[in-house]
């Protein structure tokens, strides 16, 4: 049975690289009908905290990403927290010192960093070069005396190739000469990520590692460690970096890089995970938009790419108006409302009245948003007392003659209805048309203008009818003059 795992590092919000790869995770697994484990991975204890575990696990069920074993639920090689498995990482250093795989060092961290500017400035790889590889039962108890806490080392075997046969990039070799052993147990009793890690998989019966690029380096470092102790290895896929469309690391300058803020600016999971799929895999043909149960039928590791995945936040775009436009009206309405709720535009509690202005609102405007934020921005230039104009060229529309005849019209219409519905619009355009004689456009064009500043948008009765009877009024009272 295949066995996959997702073990953040609780030190922020979940990443959008974090979930790429959780994603590919679970969609590997969900087309295998494996196990989805979700492990803590902790051991950093200055920058883990409870709140980044909570925000990851939130992130990941928004995204639909879910575990069947792991926090919270539970399962049989629990528990899934690293710092609540420090015993068993202790049995298994006990045993490398005991086989003389690993040795205590007692040099401190300063020495061992002037150590590693020497070998800078020599033009030698920086790394330990062993001085506590062989000290004896005496010069151990004379540093203890000092005070000196001592780490573990690993001993790395000397001028060895490791080989990765790695599921996305292939056979990659990495040389031990320049490793130098490096640290399983920092001086505080915790194991470091890079020994930790082998152990759970090792337990957890992983089959697969599906991870991010910038572990690949770490890989060798696992794997020896898997030898020293004998544990099976899992299969490692190491999926691309995410970089920004400049191609320098992904980071907040290309945008958001948290989940968390992206669902609050009103992406549709739906969407992001549909865009995160994309980024270092594709499938087969031009389609692009594809559905969880698409993508676990699709997804292939022969399919992710090796080259970086760029970041294209007008791509996320594009992808999430398609959702928003696919979106079940009540349920985007029950989406949109805090939105409007949070830029003032109605209250806590809905009326009737309000009720239907955000149906309409939704119904309008959902063929123009991105994301749900974008539906303040929208009506701020719909609702403000002044008219924006768009283009020069829009403004030149009210230049026409006709226009002031069109727009008094439409006003002192206005004003008389008793309501202004979308089919109250309607109506009073036709007889504006009947009045005056003129085309439809001649109609239509310098009031959209007029109201909205832009000559395209929606549908002009119903925006009309958003807008409302004091707003029309107003926003016309300059161009009627
Ligand atoms: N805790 C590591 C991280 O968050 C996990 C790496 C791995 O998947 O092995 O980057």
């Amino acid at each position: 049975k295949i066995r996959v795992r997702f073990a953040p590092s609780p030190t922020g919000p979940l990443h959008i690289g974090g979930a790429r790869s959780a994603l590919f995770n679970y969609l590997f697994v969900k087309q295998n009908q494996g196990d989805f484990i979700l492990r803590m991975e902790d051991t950093d204890l200055d920058r883990s905290s409870k709140e980044s575990e909570e925000n990851i696990k939130r992130s990941l069920k928004w995204l639909g990403i879910e575990w069947n074993e792991g926090i919270d639920v539970g399962g049989p090689h629990g528990p899934y927290r690293q710092t609540e498995r420090l015993e068993i990482y202790q049995k298994a250093v006990h045993r490398l010192i005991q086989e003389g795989q690993a040795y205590f060092c007692y040099c401190s961290e300063e020495e061992c960093e002037a150590e590693r500017q020497e070998l800078i400035e020599k033009g030698e790889t920086p790394r330990y070069l062993g001085k506590c590889r062989n000290l004896t039962e005496e010069e151990k108890k004379k540093y203890e005396q000092e005070g000196r806490q001592p780490v573990v080392r690993f001993r790395v075997p000397d001028n060895h190739t490791v080989t990765i046969h790695d599921l996305v990039r292939g056979e990659v070799s990495f040389e031990t000469a320049g490793m130098g052993d490096y640290i399983i147990v920092k001086s505080d009793g915790i194991p470091t990520y890079n020994f930790a890690v082998v152990l759970d998989d090792a337990d957890m019966g992983i089959t697969h590692v599906i991870r991010g690029e910038e572990h690949l380096s770490n890989t060798p470092r696992q794997i020896l460690i898997y030898d020293a102790l004998g544990l099976p290895m899992p299969q490692f896929a190491h999926i691309s970096l995410i970089l920004g469309k400049d191609r320098s690391k992904m980071s907040k300058r290309h945008g958001s890089t948290s989940v968390v803020a992206y669902q609050e600016q009103g992406y549709l999971p739906e969407a992001l995970v549909n865009f995160l799929a994309l980024l270092g895999w594709a499938p087969e043909g031009e389609e692009e938009i594809f559905s969880m149960g698409q993508l676990i039928e699709k997804f292939s590791l022969d399919r992710v790419s090796k080259s970086p995945a760029v970041f294209d936040m007008e791509k996320l775009k594009w992808i999430n108006g398609h959702y928003i436009r696919n979106t079940e009206p009540e349920k985007l309405k029950a989406l949109a409302i805090p939105y409007l709720q949070e830029a003032g535009f109605i209250g806590a509690e809905l009326d009737a009245d309000e009720s239907a202005w955000v149906s309409l609102v939704v119904e309008t405007l959902r063929n123009y948003l991105s994301c749900l934020e974008d539906l303040k921005e929208r009506l701020e230039i719909f609702m403000g007392q002044t008219v924006r104009f768009e283009t020069e060229e829009a403004r030149a529309i009210l230049q026409a003659e006709q226009v002031p005849t069109v727009v008094n019209l439409f006003v002192a219409k206005i004003r008389d209805s008793e309501s202004v519905t979308a089919d109250s619009v309607k109506g009073i355009l036709k007889q504006i048309r009947k009045e005056t004689s003129l085309g439809g456009s001649q109609v239509f064009m310098p009031i959209r203008v007029a109201l909205t500043g832009q000559m395209h948008g929606p549908d002009l009765d119903k925006l009309a009818a958003i807008l409302g009877k004091e707003v029309i009024i107003a926003r016309l009272r300059d161009s009627a003059a």
